[in-house]
């Protein structure tokens, strides 16, 4: 973001939330903050243009709060969005990946021929942590049928291994935090 610093100190760090020893990253204040929430827009939106730009057809968030990123980036951009939902969520037919958490499994579902075959995707969410959401959200698209060009995330935890475990993948952050 263009005025990155004025963006990071809208992301509130709740220590112990959910539980410890997470120290959670609320975003709600940088949603209900216009010029910030702009500002993100346009930095994921300039990934996407110019020359050295990812050419998409179209962005895929994740639940709940790709959605709220991912959408308003689509707008901008001219392209569709694809909502990658919790399990349960979409009528059938759906294609589903199942995942690893740190307590137990999660899953995440697309509808089946919601992608044309060989669409350039971008991935879109706020938090990178393990990167196990990503990386199945990831496998879901390509199981569909579209191609990967790049994951993007506001905030980057440093540390956890997100980066590392979507290696070979392209991965672009607007803000990180050791
Ligand atoms: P990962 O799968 O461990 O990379 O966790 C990323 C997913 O969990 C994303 O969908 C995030 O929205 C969510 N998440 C993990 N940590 C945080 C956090 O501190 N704040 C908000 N969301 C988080």
């Amino acid at each position: 973001p263009q005025r990155a610093a004025e963006v990071r100190s809208l992301i509130r760090d709740v220590p112990g939330f959910p539980h410890e020893p997470i120290i959670f990253r609320d975003i709600t204040p940088m949603l209900a903050d216009g010029a910030a929430l702009a500002d993100v827009v346009e930095a994921f939106a300039r990934l996407c243009e110019g020359p050295d730009g990812h050419a998409i057809d179209v962005v895929a968030g994740m639940e709940a709060r790709g959605f709220l990123l991912g959408a308003p980036l689509a707008t901008r951009l001219g392209v569709g969005f694809v909502p990658l939902r919790k399990a349960g969520k979409l009528p059938p037919p759906v294609e589903r990946v199942s995942y690893d958490l740190e307590y137990g499994s999660a899953a995440i579902e697309l509808r089946t021929g919601t992608l044309p075959v060989g669409a350039r995707v971008l991935l879109v969410d706020d938090v990178l942590a393990t990167g196990g959401t990503a990386a199945a959200a990831a496998q879901l698209v390509e199981r569909s049928g579209g191609e990967v060009v790049a994951a993007a995330f506001l905030m980057e935890l440093a540390g956890l291994g997100g980066r590392e475990r979507l290696s070979g993948r392209v991965v672009e952050t607007l803000l990180r935090v050791e």
